[in-house]
């Protein structure tokens, strides 16, 4: 599961066209409230410490710049300063806010025996 295209969002969002066709579409905030560094989520106890995603305001946060971390990943640059964030691919498509993969969200994929990757 790798991204072909990665494109920036007229709401300063990304939108990625995957290899397998599939095209997903992420606001600023949904990728910021969504980060696992170690800034936002503690290491140890796992606590968040950032707000959820509805407590982002997209008009305030931008996705400024995203690199490829070798093959496997994403990094995105927001407008806040925020920049060490890691989006595996997985993550990133499990992201996906689009109507058919939350409709197989934990049931479909898993019972089919495919992998999460
Ligand atoms: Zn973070
Ligand atoms: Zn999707």
């Amino acid at each position: 599961m790798t991204p072909k295209e990665i494109r920036k969002t007229s709401d300063s969002g990304i939108e990625i066209l995957w290899a397998d066709g599939h095209e997903s579409r992420y606001s600023p905030a949904r990728l910021r409230a969504n980060c696992h560094c170690a800034l936002c989520i503690h290491e140890l106890t796992g606590e968040r410490r950032i707000p959820p995603e509805s407590e982002f305001k997209d008009t305030d946060l931008k996705v400024l710049r995203s690199d490829w971390i070798g093959n496997y990943a994403l990094r995105f640059e927001f407008s806040d300063g925020h920049n060490t964030g890691i989006y595996t691919f997985p993550v990133l498509r499990g992201l996906c806010p689009c109507g058919s993969c939350n409709r197989t969200e934990g049931s479909g994929l898993l019972q089919a025996g495919l992998p999460i990757l």
